[in-house]
């Protein structure tokens, strides 16, 4: 078991598969000039199937597939589907432009539940916050995996003044369409643009919910890094992901591994630890991996306080979102 000085044991691995992406979220790839990684320094299938092995060998019980876009990495089905015999629960982030060409895989390798992000319900919108014009294909691939049975979970990253005025539309999707609707608090990366009076906080969002619904808390799982609720009497459920204003670190269960083959330990630490590298050199990868677990910080990546207000990201050291995995 991959357990920290912290006592915290590490039982859910984020892998991501690419930095590449077809979106352009300002939010996660701050340049549209971002230079992807070259091809060679990505983790290649049959090395994400070794490491993926190795880290449930080692405990982890559950895994996500994540980018940049997993879903634009041309061997994304073999991955996926090889990465489904592990017998351990596989899931996925995506932005749901490309869900149409892969849904049989996601049931051949036993996936029943994707988050897609989505971050406005308004198809100009769509397109100012991802330089791309995709909203009806993700509109219409959330109803596919609805209809093909899956849980569907839609990420929201609420930024104040772009989309916080949406959040009860968002509310009123969940009365007669059983999605999950999770806001993000918005969180500082490179280059992202992130100001603290950007940030929409949990209280401030069930503040808006309140306006229109009577909110029932749902009961949380003890590694969920979200708050449930369901509004009235509706069909799905909305739930908040507070990293900023309320943090989750102490029950945090995660570990990241970059699409080229670095462990980060946290979202938002500093340090990394090279896998890849040594797996190529043929060099033990398990003693690496347990170091970086033990040297994980208590709260977020060591890199900033829990009071969000006093954070200066000029002294953050960290990659995009988007070369992270999220
Ligand atoms: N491309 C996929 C997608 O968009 O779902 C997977 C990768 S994306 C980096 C994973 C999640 O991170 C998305 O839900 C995205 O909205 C979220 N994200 C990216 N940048 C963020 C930020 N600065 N603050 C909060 N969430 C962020
Ligand atoms: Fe691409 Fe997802 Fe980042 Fe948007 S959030 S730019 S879809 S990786």
């Amino acid at each position: 078991m991959l357990t920290d000085t912290f006592q915290r044991k590490h039982t859910y691995l984020r892998i991501s598969l690419t930095d590449n992406c077809n979106l352009r979220c300002f939010y996660c790839m701050p340049e549209e000039d971002y230079a992807f990684m070259p091809q060679r320094q990505l983790m290649q299938a049959d090395e994400i199937e070794k490491l993926a092995a190795l880290f449930v060998a080692n405990g982890v019980n559950k895994i996500r597939l994540t980018g940049g876009e997993p879903l634009v990495r041309k061997d994304a089905a073999d991955i996926i589907r090889s990465l489904g015999k592990l017998g351990v629960e596989l899931t996925m982030t995506t932005n749901g432009t490309r869900i149409h060409h892969f849904v049989d895989d996601l049931v051949a390798a036993g996936i029943r539940s994707v988050n897609i992000s989505l971050d406005t319900l308004q198809e100009d919108k769509f397109s100012i916050l991802t330089r791309r014009n995709q909203y009806q294909v993700v509109k219409d691939n959330i109803q596919l995996l609805l209809d093909r049975g899956f849980t569907v979970k839609v990420n929201v990253v609420v930024v104040k003044g772009l989309n916080d005025n949406e959040i009860l539309d968002f509310i009123d999707w969940t009365k007669h369409t059983p999605i999950h609707v999770r806001f993000i608090e918005f969180m500082p990366f490179d280059g992202n643009q992130w100001k603290s009076d950007k940030l929409v906080t949990w209280k401030e969002i069930l503040e808006i919910a309140h306006t229109r619904y009577e909110i029932e808390a749902l009961a949380n799982d003890p590694h969920d890094t979200c708050k449930k609720y369901r509004a009235d009497d509706h069909q799905g459920s909305f739930a908040v992901i507070s990293t900023m204003s309320a943090p989750f670190c102490g029950s945090c269960n995660r570990i990241r591994l970059t699409a080229d083959g670095k462990i980060k330990n946290c979202l938002f630490s500093e340090e990394e630890t090279d896998l890849l590298t040594a797996l190529r050199n043929g060099q033990e990868v398990l003693p690496l991996i347990e170091q970086s677990i033990l040297s994980k910080h208590k709260e977020l990546g060591g890199q900033f306080s829990k009071d969000f207000t006093s954070i200066d990201t000029t002294h953050l050291h960290n990659r995009s979102m988007i070369a992270i995995g999220g």
